[in-house]
């Protein structure tokens, strides 16, 4: 291109910008059609009980493979949903299969399914979740919607109502990423959380002794406890880190350690009780 010709300061940067927003514009058309071509899937990760490793139940985790670029992560793509508004309806397809899943398994363990801010402000939000319920025959306390401190930011008052009429439904709620957003300690004690997930960054600095990390993991704990929630250690990829993280009183772990994000019919099978699998083979 004639600028090329110019000198070297556009050479660094500015084909990498280009290719950005090239990628950013062809993932974003690409989304448009992604439930609807069948690209989308979920995995499902196993959250287990800090102590007696007892499954208690499975995040969904949304994935997307392009029929030409191949798996894109959800760290790329669902801000990108977010951003150009497509995140509803992904997001109400998410819903809907997490749940029709969890129906099927065949112990009663939860599922958890991440919620971006923009879906609470949807006004169609809790009949939707109703509704897919109903259709399963899912009982309400087996599904936990995770939300992060994101959704406190912006109509925060309006969060908090949504979030009242998904309790009332007998949902349980998560609040996401602990410490890493916009924290209101004011919202933490006006919402029921069942759980607040300890964010990785936390538990693998935690890890590498940051006296820190150890420092707020203990907080968040004490906090927790003192508001009758649960604690869920997220990215738990070693023992030693299981043994920390129980001693510092997480009451839940997730990471690869315990298992990585897995495909449906993998999940499943671990909720078929040791018994029947024994008896089946
Ligand atoms: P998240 O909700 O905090 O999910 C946990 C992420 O940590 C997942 O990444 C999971 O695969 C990863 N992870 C779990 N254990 C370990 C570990 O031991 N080590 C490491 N290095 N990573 C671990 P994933 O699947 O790439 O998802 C990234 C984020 O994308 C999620 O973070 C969540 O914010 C978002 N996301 C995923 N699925 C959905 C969805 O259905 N809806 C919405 N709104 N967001 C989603
Ligand atoms: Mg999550
Ligand atoms: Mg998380
Ligand atoms: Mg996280």
């Amino acid at each position: 291109r004639s600028k090329d010709a110019g000198g070297g300061v556009f050479h660094a940067y500015e084909p990498q910008l280009h290719l950005a927003a090239e990628e950013r514009r062809v993932l974003e058309i690409a989304l448009r059609n992604a439930v609807g071509n069948d690209e989308m899937h979920l995995q499902y990760q196993p959250v287990v009980d800090a102590d007696s490793g007892k499954l208690t139940g499975f995040e969904a985790l949304l994935r997307w493979t392009h029929p030409e670029l191949g798996p894109v992560s959800p760290a790329k793509f669902v801000p990108l949903a977010e951003d150009a508004r497509l995140i509803g309806p992904i997001g109400e397809w998410v819903l809907r299969a997490a749940i029709a899943e969890a129906a099927r398994w065949e112990t009663p363990v939860r599922v958890a399914v991440n919620v971006s801010p923009e879906q609470l402000h949807n006004p169609n939000f809790v009949s939707v979740v109703a509704q897919a319920l109903n259709q399963s025959g899912l009982p309400p306390e087996r599904l936990e919607l995770e939300v992060t401190e994101g959704v406190f930011m912006r109509q925060g008052t309006v969060a908090v109502q949504v979030l009242e009429k998904i309790l009332d439904l007998g949902i349980r709620l998560s609040l996401d990423d602990f410490g890493t957003g916009y924290s209101s300690l004011g919202y933490l004690s006006r919402t029921r959380f069942s759980s607040i997930k300890v964010d990785r960054s936390f538990v693998q600095a935690a890890s590498r002794g940051a006296k820190e990390a150890i420092a707020i993991i203990r907080a968040v704990v004490a906090l927790a406890d003192s508001l009758g929630m649960a604690t869920t250690a997220e990215g738990v990829e070693t023992e030693e880190e299981h043994l920390m993280v129980r001693r510092l009183g997480c009451t839940k772990v997730q990471g690869y350690y315990f298992g990585r994000p897995l495909p449906a019919h993998e999940a499943h099978a671990l909720t078929v009780p040791k018994t029947s699998a024994a008896a089946a083979a």
